[in-house]
């Protein structure tokens, strides 16, 4: 196996190319909370129709339903709280640096991923515990 002779530092990401990723981001953060709002303005109105006279499997297929939007709300928040993470990781240089070992994520998986915060080694090392 070849040594690893990249260095942690930042510098590896262009200003232009960070300045995309951010963009990127922060258009992502943009559709997420209009979905958000989308599936927050329905859960609400479930609620109001809830109740109303309606037989078992209608009352278990709108709960359903409900839960489902609910789940997708808590996904939407998640995945902005993850892109503004990244965001702020960009403005304070130190995108780009896994969380857990402080060497660089590798550009290729940024691209691919840009909201994540650790390198492949430590996202399978989280992922099997
Ligand atoms: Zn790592």
């Amino acid at each position: 196996m070849a040594a690893v002779t990249q260095t942690a530092t930042p510098s590896m990401w262009s200003n232009k190319e960070l300045a995309e990723v951010r963009d990127r981001l922060q258009q992502e953060i943009d559709e997420l909370e209009a979905d958000i709002l989308r599936h927050e303005s329905e859960i609400a109105s479930g609620e109001i129709t809830q109740g109303a006279g309606d037989d078992q499997a209608d009352a278990g297929a709108k709960t359903y339903e409900r839960e489902r939007e609910i789940a997708l709300t808590l996904n939407a928040r998640d995945l902005v709280a993850q892109n503004e993470r990244a965001i702020a990781r960009i403005d304070a240089g130190t995108y780009g640096v896994c969380e857990s070992c402080h060497k660089p994520i590798g550009k290729e998986r940024l691209q691919a991923f840009p909201r994540a915060t650790l390198c492949v080694a430590c996202k399978q090392k989280e992922e099997r515990r």
